[in-house]
């Protein structure tokens, strides 16, 4: 982080000081943290899969496990083509995709690895 002052939120000083992970204010003696901030700002959705690499829309994967897709097995090492990352999982289920003989179904990203 930076040497820059802060602003106090209660008070309104300039002056407020960084001490470790905590802000504090000469004037009023409030502390406070811009941690909630931070997380805010540099925390999205995370895709990651079973090796806990980052998956992107668009991605080619492979399941790492034996699959139950509505009573036919998708087996393990099925390569599943353009997937699509879901900002708002469907049961905990994150990715959108197409799989031959199967058509559309959704996969977790633990159950998947990325395919180089
Ligand atoms: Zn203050």
């Amino acid at each position: 982080m930076s040497d820059e002052s802060q602003t106090c939120p209660k008070c309104n000083s300039p002056y407020g000081y960084q001490d470790r992970n905590l802000w504090v204010c000469p004037e009023c003696a409030h502390e406070w943290t811009l941690e909630a901030e931070i997380v805010e700002a540099t925390e999205g959705p995370t895709f990651l899969d079973a090796n806990g690499v980052q998956l992107q829309s668009g991605d080619t994967v492979r399941t790492v496990k034996d699959l139950k897709v509505g009573g036919d097995t998708l087996k393990s090492g099925t390569k599943v083509k353009n997937i699509r990352l879901l900002d708002d999982p469907v049961n905990d289920h994150d990715i959108s995709c197409k799989v031959d003989g199967f058509g559309s179904i959704y996969l977790k990203c633990s159950v998947v690895r990325k395919d180089s």
